[in-house]
């Protein structure tokens, strides 16, 4: 270990900038060097992705600048990481070689659309931000017909958001007095609406949804897309607009290092220690089995709770203490109704070694703590 220890973080999303901001809150610079390294130089609240949808929002005040991390003695970096030498502790980006002491692998999934045929050139992406406005531009113009919203594979971030994008579209064309001409069909490869969540709340959410008109389709798998066709291993089924949440994989340097197999994800325990020394991996990029073959979902608030894991350990290690923190597997996503209220879906996966989750009541309440949630990490992550 060089003198001051520098911990290289890799992705600046929701676990690397909680790590990052963990660690420089705990320790000061003559303590520890860290560095972020991401390929954009923005970070968003993922949630904000369907305020722009339903015009809202705007993508330039729903995101923070990387930049402002060296006001706080973190480095940032933008740059692509190529390859890593775990062995060896060292990073490769397009332009530089970084050595490291202490490594947070924290890049997130990769929308991968390319691996549903046909679907890039007949529906839209919901996840991806340079198709937001277009989306939204055709919500704002649809007269009448079919819109279907896909999930594509599992698993994928954040699994109620593609439910609240149904209710928050739903009430987009109640508010422009056409909803009684379009059809809104909700496809999904999972036997009921919220597999993690549990039977009780997935059929909350079922209901939820049907009370506005939404038609869910369980046990979709699809195959493929064609113009205005979905079609799926056992039926096919029409559409006048195409919303769909492609397969998510790990990035390409995760199956090229051997650290997961394609498609899947880093695998973890409540530790997020990877089998190399020093090398952790936190939030979407990993895959931690909690009982009954159900793993932690893809979701902010994990990836969080996770960056503060690993920080409070590297922490511990760098002032030489016996502390160890394991994850807790706490937190909630919400779900907005499209009736300016929203619930929280309350997650505890690791609750007497088995998850358990609660809905709570739509209120407006916590809808302005949806609204706090995004403004709390913007003003002190960055
Ligand atoms: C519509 C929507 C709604 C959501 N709502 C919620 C919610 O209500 N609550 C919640 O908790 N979560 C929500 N999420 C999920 C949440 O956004 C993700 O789970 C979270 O961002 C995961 O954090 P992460 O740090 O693991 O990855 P990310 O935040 O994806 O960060 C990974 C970073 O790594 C960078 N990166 C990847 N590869 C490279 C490379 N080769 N070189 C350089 N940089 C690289 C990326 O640019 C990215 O900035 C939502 C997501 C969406 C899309």
């Amino acid at each position: 270990m060089t003198n001051i220890p520098h911990v290289v973080i890799l992705g600046g999303g929701f676990g690397g900038l909680s790590a990052a901001n963990e660690l420089r809150n705990s320790l000061s610079t003559s303590e520890v060097k860290i560095t972020v390294i991401d390929k954009k130089d923005w970070f968003m609240v993922g949630f904000a992705k369907l305020w722009i949808v339903n015009g809202t929002r705007t993508f330039e005040n729903s995101t923070g600048s990387l930049n402002e991390l060296p006001k706080k003695e973190i480095d940032f970096i933008k740059d692509e990481i190529i390859s890593f030498d775990l062995e060896n502790k060292k990073v490769n980006t397009k332009s530089q070689k970084i050595s490291f002491d202490f490594l947070i692998i924290s890049m997130g999934a990769i929308l991968a659309p390319q691996k549903i045929p046909g679907l890039e050139e007949n529906g839209f992406n919901l996840y991806d931000h340079n198709q937001l406005l277009e989306i939204r531009h055709k919500l704002e113009n649809i007269e009448s017909g079919k819109i279907a919203i896909c999930i594509m594979g599992m698993p994928y971030k954040c699994p109620p958001a593609p439910f609240e994008a149904s209710l928050l579209i739903d009430s987009m064309l109640r508010k422009r007095g056409i909803r009684d001409s379009i059809q809104i069909h909700f496809y999904s490869p999972a036997p009921i609406t919220l597999p993690a969540a549990g039977p009780n709340v997935s059929k909350q959410i079922l209901e939820l949804i049907n009370s506005e008109k939404i038609i869910f389709h369980n046990s979709s798998k699809i195959k493929s897309v064609e113009s205005n066709k979905l079609i799926f291993e056992n039926n096919e089924a029409d559409f006048d607009l195409l919303l769909s949440i492609p397969p998510h994989i790990a990035p390409k340097i995760i199956y090229d290092s051997g650290l997961a197999k394609e498609p899947g994800f880093i695998s973890i325990d409540r530790d997020c220690k990877t089998s190399f020394e020093n090398v952790f991996a936190v939030g979407d990029v990993t895959s931690l089995t909690v009982a009954e073959n159900m793993a932690v979902p893809k979701a902010g608030i994990f990836a969080e709770g996770e960056g503060i894991t690993v920080a409070k350990n590297i922490i511990s290690k760098i002032q030489s203490k016996e502390d160890y923190t394991l994850f807790d597997g706490k937190g909630g996503c919400f779900i907005e109704s499209g009736r300016d209220t929203a619930s929280i879906i309350e997650v505890d996966m690791f609750s007497n070694n088995k998850p358990t989750t609660n809905l709570t009541e739509s209120t407006s309440d916590n809808l302005s703590k949806k609204i706090e949630f995004e403004r709390e990490r913007l003003s002190k992550w960055l």
